[in-house]
């Protein structure tokens, strides 16, 4: 990568307090991929943001993509949301008892996602997959479960195996720090290899507790299931008594107010939330059927608890985003459009530059892959060109536009994004080809 691509911007107070943050904090940030390194450069430290822009603490002003990796749907700062949360604070920050909020929330979510019956709030994705999978072995009685190669469900030990998102972009799919006993308890199937995952079952037949995907990939870039896979797996698993669990902490309420499973048209036994849900505050969640959620102490055996979970907060700045995007179908259609707008321009200038690079894209959630083959699974995301991709991100930040700094991640539009700002956005990656090609 040519360091001249590097922040044309003057960034030098981010650059100044990067520096400081690599003598306290290990890489200088709280998680990974904020790093930059898969793209070069320093990260730009963020001071605030508002609808569909976000500031730098040079004041350097971006249209947003990363939407705080999900959550931010309406864009930043919704008024809804903020006068919720400052309405709560009011009456204390936690009180870790139960609260009238958190019974209208887990009301809202069943009412929502069509397969939900009961639902349990936890403080994040990554709590909810670790405790989705515990419940899973716990109710079947099974130890192993079975995920697919550059799925990210979190960085719980039973899934930093082939991991997508930060752990791949870091070279480190498979952590150190995981037992080889945790290890040998999940096994990996190519993603959309039905085949794969019939052979696995077959071979580890009365073992497997769950199947866990994100029924539409974010974490190894966007990668959409092909027909028929997703129903596929609901046979096998019916098959075989396996709970399938569908990671809808990227997707839920995203591609559909009922997430990937409505749009799908599949009903998982658990499905485990997150980013949205939290209408930008730390939450997650985890529900399914009662039969099975009835294992989750103090109902059943199942050992799960939080000191913050159901915080008040949280769940006010939740419960106002779920109730808006509930009350307000009109935001899909939005979300729709924008998309596929989006993709209609950056399609058109790779015809006109004559590029031939892989475009996924479903409602709100794209990746352009540098790579003219197209991608379905982990392989193919990962033959992309990742220095080019690293310059493009660069061109595309010199030009406004703050991207996920990895190949391996999906970007995310917002409702705040009018067709001006997507007008600017195809303009200024028309441009960043150009300079990089
Ligand atoms: N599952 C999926 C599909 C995710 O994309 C993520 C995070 O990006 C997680 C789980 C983990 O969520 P969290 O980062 O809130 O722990």
């Amino acid at each position: 990568i040519i360091p001249t691509f590097f922040n044309r911007m003057n960034t030098s107070t981010s650059q100044q307090l990067f520096a400081k943050a690599q003598n306290y904090i290990p890489g200088g940030v709280n998680s990974p991929v904020r790093a930059f390194r898969a793209v070069g450069g320093n990260p730009i430290f963020i001071k605030s943001a508002k609808g569909p822009y976000i500031y730098d603490e040079d004041g350097n002003e971006y249209i947003e993509l990363i939407n705080s990796w999900g959550p931010m749907i309406l864009g930043h700062g919704h008024e809804l949301i903020q006068k919720a949360v400052s309405d709560a604070i009011q009456d204390s920050f936690s009180f870790g008892a139960p609260t009238r909020r958190e019974v209208e929330i887990a009301e809202l979510i069943v009412s929502m996602v069509p397969s939900i019956e009961k639902v349990r709030m936890v403080n994040s994705g990554t709590e909810a997959t670790m405790s989705a999978i515990r419940v899973a072995r716990g109710y079947t009685g099974r130890d192993k479960i079975i995920k697919f190669e550059g799925c990210y469900h979190g960085h719980g030990d039973s899934f930093l195996i082939a991991a997508g998102s930060g752990a791949v972009t870091f070279g480190t799919p498979d952590s150190p720090g995981v037992t080889k006993g945790v290890a040998n308890d999940t096994l990996t199937a190519p993603y959309n290899d039905l085949e794969a995952v019939q052979q696995l079952v077959d071979a580890n037949r009365g073992q497997i507790a769950a199947l866990i995907l994100e029924p539409v990939v974010g974490n190894m870039g966007c990668v959409l299931p092909k027909e028929g896979f997703l129903q596929g797996l609901r046979r096998i698993c019916d098959e075989e008594g396996i709970v399938l669990i569908l990671d809808e902490v990227m997707t839920g309420f995203r591609l559909s107010k009922g997430g990937a499973q409505e749009r799908f048209g599949i009903t998982p036994d658990l499905t485990t939330l997150g980013k949205i849900i939290g209408g930008g505050m730390p939450v997650g969640a985890y529900g399914g059927k009662a039969e099975i959620m009835n294992y989750v102490s103090p109902a059943g055996p199942v050992y799960q608890a939080g000191t913050l979970s159901g915080n008040p907060i949280a769940m006010a700045a939740g419960y106002t985003m779920l109730t808006y995007l509930n009350e307000h179908p009109e935001v899909y259609t939005q979300l729709e459009n924008a998309g596929s707008k989006l993709a209609a321009g950056f399609r058109s200038s790779m015809e006109k530059l004559g590029l031939r690079y892989t475009l996924n894209q479903i409602g709100s959630m794209y990746t352009l892959f540098f790579t003219p083959d197209a991608v379905t699974d982990f392989p193919s995301a990962k033959s992309s060109d990742l220095p080019l991709f690293g310059k493009y991100f660069h061109a595309m930040l010199n030009r406004g536009i703050y991207m996920g700094p990895s190949q391996f991640e999906a970007m995310f539009l917002s409702t705040a994004l009018t067709d001006a700002h997507l007008e600017r956005i195809i303009a200024a990656n028309e441009e960043a080809l150009v300079e990089i090609t």
